[in-house]
């Protein structure tokens, strides 16, 4: 098993059959598990053998989702939880302490921007923003308390990245925890460890399910790291549904075929936008006018599902062009099937001042289409049709 793809592991790496001798993973949707024996339950207790004892501990499905999503980002081990948030908040909660400090780039997913602003200072934890346009400036920026460099590389919704090379080397020369939020990116297109990260998470609610059919987080990476993550997680109980990790992990084995789609749908509308009048600019990776084409080519094996882009005339036009869209659906997710529209400004990222959206470029007009899996002509006669 050891030396194949990411992709067949994905596929052929299951939990071991039960005696009923089932071919595809059964669900395990069990609160607890039984003890052979007072003496197995107190073993298991004092973790002198492995076992299942609990599913806010451990459960199949959960293994087999985490076991998965650790070989696809070549990474040691992983803890799931029940949200691509409460992923985010458990492993800085279960890394950091009072006194430290956190260095994040600025364009970060809104609640991502709520837990570093508003929830982990409460407990004396402070952060800082660097921006992706001076990144020779991020050095000054890291202070003696300083533990954690956090990435979300693209960035929601501005399709901004980070060349994670340089990043890897900045943490290492400073000692810091690496994490980098690759939801977007998937790890079909980027594998974040490869480049020196400690840690990667994700929102499952996106890609990795694919449907938009339930919430849930992963963080994976060093193990040092994550047995501290689930010290947090056992204890303070953020828990994935062994439900929505059979779901995940029956998802994981489409992964690569669903993702070069959502790319290649995206790239046809990103180009289609750029060429339209009421369009003032377009953000996607793989277009050659994004300022980081090239970094993108390096680090990203395409450019993702998600494109973003101004309409002429600023909130009115993109509301407008929102209510006429017939097809694609208006609503705050991504990575579905099914065709997305969202106006970040009045939605995700509501909870921002207008000063901190208009720092990471989301402007009034800016609408973000998470392309989905339909057939891309009828996409592109959508968006056309609205933006008429
Ligand atoms: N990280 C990124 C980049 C996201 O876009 C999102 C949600 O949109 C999250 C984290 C949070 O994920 P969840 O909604 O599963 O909590």
């Amino acid at each position: 098993m050891s030396d194949q793809q990411p992709e067949t592991k994905a596929i052929r790496n299951q939990t071991e059959r039960t005696d009923q001798r089932e071919h595809s993973t059964p669900l395990f949707l069990t609160s607890s598990f039984v003890f052979d024996s007072a003496e197995h339950a107190r073993a298991l207790f004092a973790r002198e053998v492995d076992g299942n004892v609990y599913s806010r501990y451990s459960n199949p499905n959960i293994d087999e989702f985490v076991t998965k999503m650790c070989d696809m980002e070549e990474a040691e081990a992983g803890v799931a939880t029940a949200s691509g948030m409460s992923s985010i908040f458990s492993t800085l909660a279960g890394l950091l302490e009072q006194g430290d400090h956190v260095l994040a780039c600025r364009s970060l997913f809104g609640s991502s921007h709520q837990i570093l602003s508003g929830i982990l200072p409460k407990w004396g934890i402070d952060f800082s923003y660097g921006s992706i346009d001076d990144t020779e400036s991020w050095e000054s920026l890291i202070q003696d308390n300083t533990r954690v460099l956090f990435l979300e590389t693209p960035s929601n919704p501005g399709l901004d990245l980070i060349d994670l090379e340089w990043a890897g080397k900045l943490a290492d020369a400073h000692n810091l925890i690496l994490i980098v939020d690759n939801c977007f990116a998937t790890p079909y297109l980027q594998q974040p460890m490869k480049y020196g990260a400690d840690l990667v998470l994700h929102s499952a609610t996106k890609f990795i399910d694919g449907q938009g059919r339930g919430l849930g987080g992963i963080a994976v990476g060093k193990e040092r790291y994550i047995d501290e993550i689930s010290f947090f997680c056992r204890h303070s109980g953020p828990a994935l549904s062994p439900f929505n990790a059979w779901m995940f992990s029956k998802s994981l084995e489409t992964l690569p075929m669903r993702m070069d789609r959502h790319c290649d749908n995206a790239l046809a509308l990103a180009e289609e936008l750029q060429e339209h009048v009421n369009v003032e600019w377009v953000k996607y990776p793989y277009l050659p006018s994004h300022p980081q084409y090239e970094l993108a080519k390096k680090q990203m094996k395409k450019g993702g599902g998600v494109v973003s882009f101004n309409i002429k005339g600023g909130y009115e036009a993109a509301k407008n062009f929102l209510d006429k869209l017939n097809t694609i659906s208006l609503s705050a997710n991504l990575g579905d099937s099914r065709s997305i529209a969202t106006h970040p400004a009045s939605t995700t990222h509501s909870k921002l001042t207008e000063e901190e959206r208009l720092a990471v470029n989301i402007t009034p007009g800016m609408v973000r289409i998470a392309v989905g899996l339909e057939a891309v002509e009828d996409i592109i006669a959508d968006v056309n049709q609205a933006l008429a």
